[in-house]
């Protein structure tokens, strides 16, 4: 049995997402897991605050690990209790103005804007691996 199986009592420092999946699979595991927090409420970098009136993000707006991300979540059961929301981002430069809702449509986006630019711009997008 090696020493970490051995523990019982286990402690956390820090309530962020990392901190909260960590402990919630060490409880799911039977370890007594306390989790310490120095802020007023959990999530870390995952949460936001309200002033006068208007919510703002401080940090986290996607997932971009997010099959590692969803995974953890239905590990600790609360995928499904969760509203996931679709970010919309508003891009404005001197040629566009738009909200592409899928990464095709932002590519038409910057293709229209840029009709003498093709041959760089297929350069460009080619250096994504996720194109
Ligand atoms: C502005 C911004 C935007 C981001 N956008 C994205 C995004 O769009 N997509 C994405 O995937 N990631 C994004 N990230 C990164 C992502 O938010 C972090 O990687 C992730 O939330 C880190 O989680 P964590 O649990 O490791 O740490 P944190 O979220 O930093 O949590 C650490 C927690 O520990 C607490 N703590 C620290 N020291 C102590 C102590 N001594 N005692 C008690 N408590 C302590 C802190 O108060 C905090 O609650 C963004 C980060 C920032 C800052």
């Amino acid at each position: 049995m090696s020493g970490y199986e051995k523990m019982k009592n286990i402690v956390i420092i820090g309530s962020g997402i990392g901190g909260l999946v960590a402990g919630n699979l060490l409880a799911k595991k039977g370890y007594k897991v306390t989790i310490f927090e120095a802020h007023s409420m959990p999530g870390g970098y995952t949460g936001g605050f309200y002033r006068k009136g208007y919510y703002f993000e401080s940090g986290t707006l996607s997932f971009e690990a997010s099959a590692s991300v969803f995974k953890a979540m239905q590990d600790i059961e609360v995928f499904e209790k969760i509203d996931f929301v679709k970010q919309k981002i508003r891009l404005v430069a001197e040629n566009f103005d738009g909200t592409p809702d899928t990464y095709d449509d932002y590519k038409k986006m910057v293709y229209l804007a840029f009709p003498y630019d093709q041959e760089k711009l297929n350069r460009a997008f080619l250096r994504y691996i996720w194109d």
